[in-house]
């Protein structure tokens, strides 16, 4: 459930907030997040374009407060004593709870900068109270934030792994698994078959589900398997790839964080050769 946010709710909330400039977060010197009451942030508080809160996702006996969240858009803001950092710096060292939650919270604040009108008549939108969707005044259209399937997969052959180098890669050194976005009507084992044969001109058998990580660039639902070679020779997509090989998993390059399910992936097929 969305809502905004009481002047009583701002004035005694202690937690941490959520600024989003452009498509940066706001951080104190130390790399911090903005925290505590609404009147710690009086300096702040004027730029706020939304303020929402997010619920927690995970529901416990002690739930967490609703994290605020503000949107100052695109004007260029200067706050003295605060910077504005990547949401990929805030979410590499982020413990598991605070991913899903900053990730949430930038995919809901994507999803309002864009259906601020309605995608059938023009009009203008507005947010619900008791789900996360905004409704048309006019039509009553109603638009949800949007969610791309994406599949993403280790292969191995023996003792080797195939990692590859996507041509939107910014880090030359680093390789990486495959992955695809999932096309309309399609399977998830469709799209990781046609993927990886469209990408790097091999087949894949015994594919296996990992596990499932939203990733808020800018709202990826990414679906991690591992999966067998069964053929082919190794022939890339220049449009897609730069580079792939096959690496001993003892002779690894340059691998993505474990805050990624490639990182993660990666991981679990060099653990298991090694077990
Ligand atoms: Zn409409």
């Amino acid at each position: 459930m969305m809502n905004d946010l009481s002047e009583q709710d701002l004035l005694s909330y202690r937690g941490e907030w959520m600024v989003f400039w452009r498509d940066k977060v706001l951080v104190d010197d130390n790399g911090a997040l903005p925290q505590g009451a609404w009147s710690q942030l009086t300096s702040l508080h004027h730029y706020a374009a939304q303020v929402q809160s997010l619920p927690p996702l995970e529901q416990t006996d002690t739930p967490p407060p609703a994290l605020p969240v503000l949107d100052i858009g695109a004007e260029h803001v200067d706050i003295q004593g605060w910077q504005w950092v990547s949401l990929r710096q805030i979410l590499t060292g982020a413990t598991a709870f605070h991913y899903k939650e900053y990730s949430r919270a930038w995919q809901y604040v994507h999803f309002l900068r864009t259906h601020r009108y309605c995608g059938q008549c023009g009009g203008h939108t507005e947010t619900i109270s008791w789900e996360m969707a905004v409704q048309c005044r006019q039509c009553r259209h109603r638009a949800y934030p949007r969610v791309s399937p994406c599949i993403i997969v280790a292969i191995y052959r023996d003792d080797e792994i195939l990692l590859a180098r996507g041509v939107r890669h910014k880090d030359p050194q680093m390789y990486s698994t495959l992955a695809g976005f999932v096309e309309s009507g399609e399977t998830l084992e469709q799209a990781l078959h046609r993927e990886v044969f469209e990408e790097v001109g091999i087949r894949i058998k015994n594919e296996e589900y990992f596990e499932s990580q939203a990733w808020p660039f800018p709202h990826s639902l990414m679906v991690g398997y591992i999966a067998e070679y069964a053929g082919g020779e190794i022939n890339i997509d220049e449009r897609e790839i730069v580079d792939a090989h096959w690496f001993n998993i003892q002779d690894l390059p340059k691998i993505p964080p474990t805050m990624s399910v490639a990182g993660r992936l990666i991981n679990a097929v060099v653990a298991r050769h090694r077990s």
